[in-house]
């Protein structure tokens, strides 16, 4: 049954368009390197976002086939202040009869189902694959160090009964850097919500997985990687494949905030500090006063991508910056536009991110410091200013200062503020100061490897290879 069509790989997201690129772009590499088939099944709460809609356009149409699954409405089952990962799991869980339908059409109309990959939050499909005789792989989009710390938790649940952000002696992962319990990802630091039960639900389950793919790379996370790779039991395979960032995003396609690439252009050389807090980053009110003046008292160029204030969430933007219909410069200190117009320039929502971070005139970056940000930082070798704010941003801001050595960050005053001075010294920190040279140094060396991995004989490219063979049928 099945049996003349090619083999068929089933992609499972969840909805943050920091998950869907990184699998995207995976996708794109095993069609490069296989003669498969690919479904993109993806769960959804809502209307797809146009950002999701383009970023799946970017797939040949002629083996890849992409499907948002109905809806899923959970007002009735969620509080009003349930964290993302509760939303995300839930209706990923929800969305399960309708995967089960989508894949039996697909078996029915003789494709060969060989391999499922899910999100990290996306294991519960596993099931359903499990039904339907595929392989279970889980791409996990985030560092080798944040697996390493899932793959470790089913244990330190066991054994701890405190919270994890009062215990007195950091976790310490095998090959990484040490980590405080208050560093530790968002969801796990409060125990008692839901989000912290889901994660843990989908961590014992990572182990239902032939093979892990992981969105990093040796040279990148030397310790932890190289010890992951290196399980004996029957921990699932781990696969480094990265760095998968955004590739060509069609350049006729008109992007959001692609104005603000002329204007790059025009300006010299290593210059301009890159703002941007990813996908769903937003600051308060009073932050976003800080950052303004901290910004303009530097000195130094700048290009800030801003958003409308959120005094409650530093991610309220997740699911979708097109739910924002303010127009964000009204928050801005008065006169700032005017004062600032030869310095910097601020574009509300959006910017086409790996082509200014590609600009030559890109020197730094002030980031959040997603995974997705970094990686496409390293690739592009700009030194990092480290403004970590919600899911595993912590502990990628750790793993860059203290293992890497590529960041700096700034000193979080009271009620958790970055006050106007701290902001000005340390972007003049970054962007002219002697000291900064070594991590600019750094961050080209890493430049190079990552050009390396993913070249014809890279370690990343290796390791696709190896999971296409696996993938094929025999
Ligand atoms: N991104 C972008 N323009 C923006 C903000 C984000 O192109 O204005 C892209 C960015 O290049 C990255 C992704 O969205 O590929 C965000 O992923 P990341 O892991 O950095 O952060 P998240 O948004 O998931 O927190």
């Amino acid at each position: 049954e099945g049996e003349n069509s090619s083999p068929h790989i089933v992609i499972v997201p969840t909805p943050g368009i920091g998950h869907l690129i990184p699998l995207v772009e995976f996708a794109k590499r095993i069609l490069e390197i296989s003669p498969f088939q690919i479904s993109f099944v993806v769960p959804t709460q809502g209307p797809p976002t146009q950002h999701q809609r383009s970023v799946l356009a970017a797939l040949p149409e002629e083996r890849v086939t992409s499907t948002f699954l109905p809806p899923i409405n959970l007002d009735n089952e969620v509080p009003p202040n349930a964290k993302i990962e509760t939303i995300i799991c839930l209706t990923l869980a929800r969305s399960l009869p309708a995967l089960r339908d989508h894949l039996s059409g697909l078996q029915g109309s003789q494709h060969n189902l060989v391999a499922l990959v899910v999100d990290l939050f996306a294991t519960d499909a596993f099931d359903v694959g499990l039904e339907f005789g595929m392989k279970l792989y889980l791409f996990f989009t985030s560092s080798g160090m944040c697996l390493s710390f899932l793959l470790h938790l089913p244990q330190l649940d066991a054994q701890v009964s405190c919270e994890f952000r009062d215990m007195h002696e950091p976790v310490q992962l095998p090959g990484c850097t040490p980590i405080h319990g208050k560093d530790l990802v968002d969801s796990v630091q409060d125990r008692t919500d839901d989000a912290y039960k889901w994660l843990l639900h989908h961590c014992k389950r990572y182990k239902l997985a032939e093979g892990i793919l992981v969105n990093s790379f040796n040279e990148m996370e030397e310790g932890a990687l190289k010890i992951l790779s290196n399980h004996e039991s029957h921990t699932p395979i781990i696969y480094p494949v990265g760095p998968l960032v955004q590739t060509r995003l069609g350049d006729d396609e008109k992007v959001d905030g692609s104005d603000c690439l002329k204007w790059l252009d025009e300006q010299p050389w290593g210059s301009v500090l890159f703002v941007s807090f990813g996908s769903g980053g937003t600051l308060s009110y009073n932050q976003i006063i800080e950052l303004a003046h901290g910004l303009e008292m530097s000195r130094q160029k700048f290009l800030w991508v801003l958003r409308s204030p959120n005094d409650e969430a530093f991610n309220a933007t997740y699911f979708s910056v097109e739910s924002d219909h303010n127009n964000p410069t009204k928050f801005l200190p008065k006169g700032f536009l005017d004062r600032t117009k030869e310095q910097g320039l601020v574009i509300p929502m959006w910017a086409p991110q790996i082509k200014v971070l590609s600009n030559a005139a890109i020197g730094g970056f002030l980031s959040h410091c997603g995974w997705n940000s970094i990686l496409e930082s390293v690739v592009n070798g700009v030194p990092l200013i480290a403004w970590p704010l919600y899911a595993e941003q912590k502990m990628n801001t750790i793993m860059l200062i203290e293992g890497m050595n590529v960041a700096i960050r700034p000193n979080v005053g009271e009620k958790g503020l970055i006050s106007r001075g701290e902001i000005a010294k340390i972007v003049k920190g970054l962007m002219e100061s002697e000291e900064s040279k070594t991590i600019r140094n750094r961050m080209n060396d890493l430049k190079d490897a990552a050009t390396r991995v993913v070249g014809k004989d890279g370690s990343s490219t290796k390791a696709l290879y190896e999971v296409v063979r696996k993938w094929t049928p025999h």
